[in-house]
């Protein structure tokens, strides 16, 4: 054996010692969660996350959320609401009406209801 190929050898055994105990840290601490483009934290419940549709990448329902109700304008009495299959909806409530508590003002569809974005369909094969 030459003494190029030993040193070789050498190297590789110290580089997987180190990728072994990356490994093994990245299992214990779950970084394979995939983090939030908005707030950049981890999102562990995939199942309920949004898709962002900038990158279309998961984010925190919380997050898209905020996201939507800093880009539209808010009466008192209205909040966001999830509406399912990806829409929100401004809901106003309506104090002085027994009839119609609430009504939707206006309806936000946020994700295309049409298509599935990569990370679900990974998620929904489990
Ligand atoms: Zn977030």
């Amino acid at each position: 054996m030459s003494y190029r190929n030993r040193r070789k050898t050498n190297y590789g055994g110290r580089r997987n010692r180190f990728n072994r105990n990356r490994e093994t840290r990245k299992e214990r601490d779950n970084i394979n969660y995939p983090l939030c483009p908005l707030c950049k934290n981890q999102i562990k419940e995939l199942s309920a996350a949004i898709n962002y549709r900038e990158t279309e990448e998961p984010a925190h329902f919380d997050c898209i959320l905020k996201a939507i109700e800093n880009s539209e304008e808010l009466a008192s009495h209205e909040k966001i609401c999830y509406l399912g299959n990806g829409s929100f909806g401004i809901v106003r409530f309506q104090k002085d009406s027994s009839v119609f508590p609430f009504i939707i003002r206006k309806r936000i569809q946020y994700e295309d209801p049409g298509s599935l974005p990569q990370w679900r369909t990974k998620l929904s094969k489990k």
